[in-house]
């Protein structure tokens, strides 16, 4: 018996233990989501859970480990299905470049504090 205290290991080991598909996608998708929480910033705990678990995926759809479950583009009828669908939310936004966009610049910019405008529109709106 393994006893696991990281808590992102564990949330490893729970995954892989419910995957039902393609084995690859979703072992190296759930490695990228977990490892995303331990090097992203948080914005001193002030920032919404519903966009680090967002960014944390973003991360995932830009490795292209994209589970079949995940809801496609233009499935999604509201902000609040889930991380995935904030993650293609924010895939969008980075590409609005000249608008501030970028998912690393918000990442960043989250380092010290977390501020409602800090993507040049005010996310908490979304979730
Ligand atoms: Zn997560």
């Amino acid at each position: 018996m393994i006893l696991v205290r990281n808590k992102a290991i564990s949330s490893l080991i729970a995954c892989i233990q419910g995957v039902k598909g393609d084995i690859k996608t979703d072992f190296n998708g759930v490695l990228y989501h977990e490892m995303t929480h331990k090097w992203q910033c948080h914005g001193n705990r002030q920032a919404p859970s519903g966009l680090i678990e967002g960014i944390a995926d973003y991360v995932r759809l830009k490795a292209n480990y994209v589970p079949n479950r995940w809801a496609k583009p233009g499935e999604c009828r509201s902000w609040k299905q889930g991380s995935s669908v904030t993650a293609r939310f924010l895939k969008y936004c980075n590409g609005l470049q000249q608008q501030g966009g970028s998912v690393a610049e918000l990442n960043k910019k989250m380092r010290d504090g977390y501020s409602d405008n800090l993507f040049g529109f005010t996310l908490r709106l979304l979730f």
